[in-house]
């Protein structure tokens, strides 16, 4: 978000570098988080006094064993508010609801698309009164929806058609607190609220399932290049000489990194074990040449892999990648790394979207209201 030139923009940016710093830090008082944010004693005060009233902050106890006057320490409070997130993928909607947080305050659950999207309607009721009952009496602070097949034209990101129907019925149940994101995108904000790397600025996110897809991370922000389509990285050819790739060009990495072909066809273990192996074996040298290339092009802090495929199966890709080949990153101790959130991740990626645009002030990026309104 750029500084803006109403004071009430200035508060809500304020506001939100304040949270940024309590939720990367469990807890800090007011001094510190004058200097972790360069903003005034006087200014902390107001704005945590603020947070208080909201119950969006809450006070600890004083910090013992310091020297001069103990501290009061500030934290995120984490009945504060809820999020609610959606992941929409092939016919499934999944959904998971987490506090202030981050922590699970309702289980993931799934539904089957219905045919008909307005069949949607009472599973909606139903999640929205659950997730209502298990926050008590805190407030929703948003909706999340990570979509496969999210596409940009025009500057307009909208979801593919064949989705569409259905991110606007939840939009229309949950109103317009509403964020959505593609699921690579919405991964790669989960890995920044949820991952190891929350601090990480810098970093490329490389989604692995049926679909292959990626995230650029910049400075904490989304990078989406000039039209929305950025880290589309699942085409970046490999090998001109590969197979041929649903989008036209030969050699796609989605060709080898595509999990689409390892469905349990055979119930032999062995077979299954047989094509899993296969798979490993094929991905590992197009995603090693992937990752030089994008080194080179990025020059990212490192690069993180998840996505809906299982975890075990990304290890194995991943360990399989030494020795990687030189590239403007040769030198740093690690350049690849498995998401450690597991196949959930863009489910968690979509309850991070209101998470992060109401705690992070990078954040102010995320596509909120993206969607043209609903027939
Ligand atoms: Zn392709």
């Amino acid at each position: 978000m750029k500084l803006g030139n109403s004071a009430s923009l200035t508060r809500v940016y304020n506001r939100s570098v304040v949270l940024d710093a309590l939720r990367r830090n469990e807890s800090l008082s007011r001094i510190e988080l004058a200097r972790l944010s360069g903003l005034t004693p006087q200014a902390i005060r107001v704005i945590v006094a603020d947070l208080l009233e909201e119950g969006l902050v809450q006070q600890l106890g004083r910090r013992k064993g310091l020297r001069g006057q103990p501290q009061i320490e500030i934290t995120i409070n984490p009945g504060g508010g809820y999020a609610l997130g959606f992941h929409i993928v092939d016919n499934w909607c999944h959904y998971l609801a987490t506090n202030l947080a981050g922590k699970v305050i309702v289980e993931g659950g799934t539904i089957e698309l219905p045919q008909d999207p307005s069949a949607l309607k009472p599973h909606l009721y139903r999640i929205d009164r659950e997730a209502a009952q298990a926050a008590g009496k805190s407030p929703r602070v948003g909706v999340g929806i990570a979509v496969s097949n999210l596409m940009a034209a025009g500057g307009l990101i909208e979801p593919h058609p064949e989705n569409r129907a259905y991110t606007e019925e939840i939009r229309r149940h949950f109103g317009s607190d509403t964020w959505i994101e593609n699921d690579a995108n919405a991964a790669a904000m989960a890995e920044t609220m949820f991952g190891r790397s929350k601090s990480a600025a810098d970093f490329l996110y490389l989604f692995v399932g049926d679909g292959v897809g990626g995230a650029i991370v910049r400075g904490g922000e989304l990078q989406r290049g000039h039209r929305g389509n950025a880290g589309e990285f699942g085409h970046v050819v490999v090998d001109p000489a590969g197979p041929t790739c649903h989008c036209g060009n030969r050699g796609c990495l989605y060709t080898y990194l595509s999990t689409a072909g390892l469905k349990p066809r055979s119930k032999q273990s062995a077979d299954r074990d047989k094509a899993t192996r296969s798979w490993v074996a094929n991905a590992i040298p197009a995603l090693r040449s992937a990752v030089v290339s994008l080194e080179n092009a990025f020059d990212p802090e490192r690069l993180i892999v998840g996505g809906t495929a299982p975890v075990e199966l990304l290890k194995a890709l991943v360990d399989g990648l030494d020795p990687l080949g030189p590239s403007i990153r040769s030198d740093a101790p690690e350049r690849v790394e498995v998401s450690e959130l597991g196949s959930t991740s863009a489910l968690l990626g979509a309850v991070a979207l209101p998470l992060l645009s109401l705690m992070s002030p990078s954040a102010a990026k995320l596509t909120k209201q993206s969607l043209t309104p609903a027939n």
